[in-house]
């Protein structure tokens, strides 16, 4: 029974968590077997989402799980770049073919379907949103442990098919330390709430600067609050990274797969115990 006046009974248009609400998932495509989905989201953009997207990636296929990464970021796409994975994406007839990073992660972006990768993603909310979907259900992704959705950020039409469609397993939220201080952290866990995705945790990116001469921490925002706020929503930290130049240069030539730094190892832990328990 609805407890919402005005109830349609058509859950896709309405983001109410009443007892009425009845997920609807789409199903992956009959050759995925794909054990763990996981998105990452964050309130704003320019957090780092894609960064630590490919980094958790990178982590876990380390441990020898089977990795993926549905870019579904559309309005900015920097997982293939992060990567350096260009080419076609092949269709079968029966499905799309995912690419794979010289270490075998699989991937599906739109920017590999674009001629150009410059050229702007200029679609409307519902097309982007309907080529999402696509990615979960007419791509072959084979045999996976863990998939990553990087989620665009925000609370938008996007983010909200990707909940709706893909059943996750949980999402692991970015943020900066700036971020703590204002109302976006309890945007995403209140969305991830209305949706029932359990909260696998707080990631903060950019927590501090290692000075390159005496390897101290500077804390260039100030005291973290990460803690605190983890507490006042309930919800685990697991991780903080720092501002690292070397990161940056790893990006900008495609070869994030040879990071030499155990930044997002308790990230990667507590993914693994949260899917595992
Ligand atoms: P988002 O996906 O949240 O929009 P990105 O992951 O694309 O953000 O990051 C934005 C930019 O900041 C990228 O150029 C990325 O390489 C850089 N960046 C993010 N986090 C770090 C970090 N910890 N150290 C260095 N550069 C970073």
């Amino acid at each position: 029974m609805a407890e919402n006046t005005g109830c349609t009974h058509d859950c896709s248009t309405c983001s109410a968590n009443c007892s009425s609400r009845a997920p609807q998932y789409d199903a992956p495509h009959k050759d995925s077997h794909i054990k763990h989905v996981i998105g990452v989201v964050s309130g704003k953009g320019g957090v780092g989402k894609s960064i630590i997207t490919s980094m958790l990636s990178v982590a876990m296929q380390r441990r020898d799980y089977k990795c993926a990464i549905l870019d579904a970021d559309i309005t900015g796409p920097s997982i293939p770049k992060a990567f350096g994975t260009k080419g076609d994406i092949l269709s079968t007839g029966d499905g799309l073919i995912p690419l794979a990073t010289k270490t075998g992660i699989k991937m599906i972006s739109v920017n590999l379907l674009l001629e150009e990768e410059t050229r702007p993603v200029v679609w409307r909310g519902p097309v982007i949103a309907g080529t999402v979907k696509q990615f979960w259900t007419d791509v072959v992704w084979g045999d996976v442990d863990y998939m990553f959705i990087d989620c665009p950020p925000g609370t938008g039409d996007v983010p909200l098919t990707v909940f709706q469609s893909i059943k996750l397993d949980g999402v692991i939220i970015v943020t900066t330390p700036q971020d703590l201080v204002s109302m976006i952290v309890g945007k995403a866990v209140n969305m991830a709430a209305m949706m029932n995705i359990p909260v696998i945790g707080l990631v903060e990116n950019m927590s501090y600067v290692k000075c390159p001469d005496c390897g101290r921490e500077l804390h260039v925002f100030g005291k973290s609050k990460a803690e605190e706020v983890c507490a006042q929503y309930g919800i685990p930290f697991i991780g903080r990274m720092p501002i690292d130049e070397k990161l940056a240069s790893l990006i900008d030539h495609g070869v994030i797969e040879l990071m030499d730094n155990d930044y997002l190892g308790s990230t990667a832990d507590a993914v693994i115990n949260f899917c595992e328990k």
